[in-house]
């Protein structure tokens, strides 16, 4: 079952109660199976879990990041998330945040997933498109995005904020013209469950 944590009430939710007519499998849920479920998940959410789902695939035992990139017709062109470049043995290749030597470090090595996404792309360019990644891009990344023609970033986090890689960033982006927002998602979680296939109305069942 897909398990929906809101920050909110949602009014569209008590509806779906009051009109439900069958009791799922879920002890206590009720699900109404008739009308369209309302509670589904939006664009820009559906792409912000997508990049942490891909996430989910990075070896880097300190962070974890996905990206995923939207044309306008809200296709998925392009995924990626934080590892070491192809070819090269990620376990040959340090993964630690700090050493003596900066070269026993991950950072000289690794590819940021923002740059996995855009060139793991699966169309001739990503032009006019939007990048939703976990967390604000570096210095580095936003080169990226600037010279692949993308036009917007939505970000989840941005705890790195005020470091000069950020500043840099901002600097960079803003005077390319391209946007960046903060995305500010309504669920706190969303949590795949391949058994809720199995049951009627799986989806709807699950909010606590
Ligand atoms: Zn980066």
């Amino acid at each position: 079952m897909l398990q929906i944590h809101d920050n909110e009430d949602s009014p569209a939710k008590s509806r779906s109660f009051r009109n439900s007519e069958q009791i799922s499998s879920t002890p206590g849920a009720l699900v109404n199976t008739t009308r369209k479920r309302e509670d589904y998940l939006e664009w820009p959410e559906y792409f912000m879990a997508v990049a942490f789902l891909s996430a989910q695939r990075s070896k880097d035992p300190s962070s974890q990041v996905g990206a995923c990139i939207v044309n306008q017709e809200n296709k998925i062109v392009g995924i990626g998330y934080n590892g070491m470049p192809n070819g090269c043995d990620d376990d040959l290749l340090p993964w630690s945040r700090s050493a003596d030597n900066q070269l026993d470090t991950k950072y000289p090595y690794v590819c940021h997933a923002e740059l996995n996404a855009i060139m793991n792309k699966n169309s001739a360019d990503v032009k006019g498109c939007t990048m939703y990644v976990a967390l604000f891009p570096c210095n580095e990344c936003a080169k990226l995005i600037i010279q692949a023609g993308l036009k917007e970033v939505v970000y989840l986090s941005d705890k790195y904020h005020d470091t000069p890689q950020m500043a840099a960033s901002r600097r960079l982006l803003s005077m390319a013209g391209i946007m960046y927002r903060q995305f500010k998602p309504k669920r706190t979680e969303i949590v795949i469950d391949f058994n809720s296939i199995n049951y009627p109305g799986m989806l709807n069942c699950a909010t606590k």
